[in-house]
C-alpha cells in the first residue's frame, strides 16, 4: 500500500487529448471526464481485486468498482474463468440458452418481489421498461419520482435527476419533450407528506412510484423509518405500482436486496450493476400477473438483440454465486470501519462532516447538517469536495469524482486496504 498514489499523469493527459477528438467530451459516460473536478481522468490499464492500475503506472485502491457492479473486485478468478469457458462456446445467439433460466431462477429465489424476470442490457433499459410496463398495466400515464434520484437516462426519468445530471448541473435535460416531462411528478426524497399530497391531487392518474430504496445518486441517503412503508401503502391504496429501482442497491446492501434489508416488497424491481458482474446487464421483474403483460404473452412490447447474452449471464451468475451471507457480514464490518475512520479524521481536523452509510455504500458529505434528501445533500461544500477529491486521487484512493456518488466497498478489500485508506484520507484532509 506504500506504492499507491498518483505520481504522474502524462500518458493519461495525452490519451484524453486524443479521445476528445473522437468521443464527445472524450468519454462514453459524462462523469468519467472529471469535468466538475477539473482534473485529467485516470486512464485505467487493468484491475485486480481491490486495486486498479493506470496507464502511467500508478496504483490505486478502488472504491468505484465500475460504479457498483464489482462487488467481488476486479478480475475475480472465478468470474474470469467462467467467462473464458463461456466465450469459447460463442458469445451470442439470440436464441434461448440454459444460462438464462439458471440466472432467472437464482434472481427469483433471492429477490422477494420477483417471480418472473426479463433481462436487458443496462439499468436505463430496466427502469425505462418497468415504467412502460407500469403504464401499460395500469392504463395511467403519470410517474412519481424523487428529486436527486437517478434512474438512467430515459426521457420520463431525466427530470430533477441526480448522479451526473446533478454533478454537471443539468437538472432538466434539453431534448426531453414537454409532454413527456409533464407526466413526471417529483417530490423530495424521504418526504412522505409531499408524496401523499401528489396522490391526493393526481391519484387516479399515477401509474407508479419509482424510488431508489436507498438513494445512491445524491450521495448516499438512507430511507427514513416509515418512508418505504408509506410508499407501499400509498400505491396500494391508489391502485398504482411501487417500483424499486435496485440497480445500485440490488445484491449490494443485502443478499435479498434493499427490499430484503428493509422488509418492504415492491410490485416491480429494477436491477443492474451487480447482477451483471461487470458486463452490460439490467433486469426488471415482479409479480407474475404483472410480468405476464409483457410480449410475447401480453401486449406491452420490450425486446433486445443481446438480452440474456451468455457472457452477461455467466458473469452475473458467477458473481451472485460468490455472494454468501458471510460476504455481506464482512462488507458491513469493513464499511463500518471505513466510515468510522473517516469521521474520526474529519473530527480531528475540525472539518464539517456527515457520513451516510448503508451496508457497503458509504458517502462523506462536507456539511454539519444531516443529509436526508437532495436539498441537504447540496449543502455539502462542493469546492471542498473538489479539493478533497484531488487529494484522494493523489494519495491513491480512487473514488467517484462527484459529491453525488457514494463509495463502494467490495468483498475483496482487505482490512489492510481499509487501514491504508483511512491513513490516506487523513493525509488528504491535512492537505485541505
Ligand atoms: N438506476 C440507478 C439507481 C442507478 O444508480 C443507475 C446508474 N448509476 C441507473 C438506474 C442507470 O443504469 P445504467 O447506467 O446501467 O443505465
Amino acid at each position: 500500500s506504500e506504492k499507491i498514489g498518483r505520481r504522474g499523469e502524462e500518458l493519461s493527459k495525452q490519451a484524453f487529448e486524443e479521445a476528445k477528438q473522437f468521443l464527445p467530451g472524450g468519454v462514453n459516460s459524462p462523469v468519467r471526464a472529471y469535468k466538475s473536478v477539473g482534473l485529467t481522468p485516470v486512464y485505467i490499464e487493468r484491475g485486480v481485486g481491490s486495486r486498479i492500475y493506470d496507464i502511467d503506472g500508478n496504483e490505486y485502491i478502488d472504491y468505484v468498482g465500475s460504479w457498483g457492479p464489482l462487488i467481488m473486485g476486479h478480475a475475480h478468478p472465478e468470474v474470469v474463468s467462467a467467462l473464458q469457458e463461456t466465450t469459447a462456446k460463442g458469445t451470442s445467439f439470440g436464441a434461448p440458452t440454459l444460462l438464462e433460466t439458471k440466472m432467472a431462477k437464482l434472481v427469483a429465489e433471492r429477490v422477494p418481489s420477483i417471480d418472473v424476470v426479463r433481462m436487458v442490457n443496462s439499468g436505463t433499459e430496466a427502469t425505462m421498461s418497468a415504467i412502460r410496463l407500469a403504464r401499460g398495466y395500469t392504463g395511467r400515464n403519470k410517474i412519481l419520482k424523487f428529486e436527486g434520484s437517478y434512474h438512467g437516462h430515459a426521457d420520463s426519468l431525466l427530470i430533477k435527476a441526480g448522479s451526473g445530471v446533478a454533478t454537471l448541473g443539468l437538472p432538466d435535460s434539453p431534448g426531453v419533450p414537454e409532454g413527456v416531462a409533464a407526466n413526471t411528478i417529483t417530490v423530495p426524497y424521504n418526504d412522505l407528506e409531499s408524496a401523499e399530497l401528489a396522490f391526493q391531487r393526481f391519484g387516479t392518474e399515477i401509474a407508479g412510484i419509482i424510488v431508489e430504496p436507498v438513494a445512491g445518486n445524491m450521495g448516499v441517503v438512507s430511507p427514513q423509518p416509515g418512508f418505504l412503508e408509506g410508499l407501499r401503502r400509498l400505491t396500494t391504496e391508489h391502485g398504482s405500482l411501487l417500483i424499486f429501482d435496485e440497480v445500485m442497491t440490488g445484491f449490494r446492501v443485502h443478499i435479498h436486496c434493499a427490499q430484503g434489508r428493509f422488509g418492504v416488497t415492491p410490485d416491480l424491481t429494477c436491477l443492474g450493476k451487480v447482477i451483471g458482474g461487470g458486463l452490460p446487464v439490467g433486469a426488471y421483474g415482479g409479480k407474475r400477473e404483472i410480468m405476464e403483460q409483457i410480449a410475447p404473452n401480453g401486449p406491452i412490447y420490450q425486446a433486445g438483440t443481446l438480452s440474456g447474452n451468455p457472457l452477461a449471464m455467466t458473469a452475473g451468475f458467477s458473481t451472485l454465486s460468490l455472494l454468501t451471507p458471510e460476504v455481506y457480514d464482512r462488507l458491513e464490518v469493513l464499511s463500518a470501519k471505513l466510515g468510522a475512520g473517516f469521521a474520526a479524521n474529519a473530527k480531528e481536523k475540525g472539518i464539517p462532516y456527515t457520513i451516510n452509510r448503508v451496508g457497503s455504500m458509504v458517502c462523506p458529505f462536507f456539511t454539519d447538517s444531516e443529509v436526508i434528501n437532495f436539498e441537504t445533500a447540496k449543502s455539502s461544500d462542493l469546492d471542498l469536495f473538489r479539493r478533497y477529491f484531488a487529494a484522494m486521487i493523489e494519495e491513491g484512493i480512487h473514488i467517484a469524482p462527484s459529491q453525488f456518488e457514494g463509495m463502494f466497498v467490495s468483498g475483496v478489500h482487505t482490512e489492510a486496504d481499509i487501514d491504508a485508506t483511512i491513513e490516506a484520507h487523513r493525509r488528504a484532509l491535512q492537505k485541505l
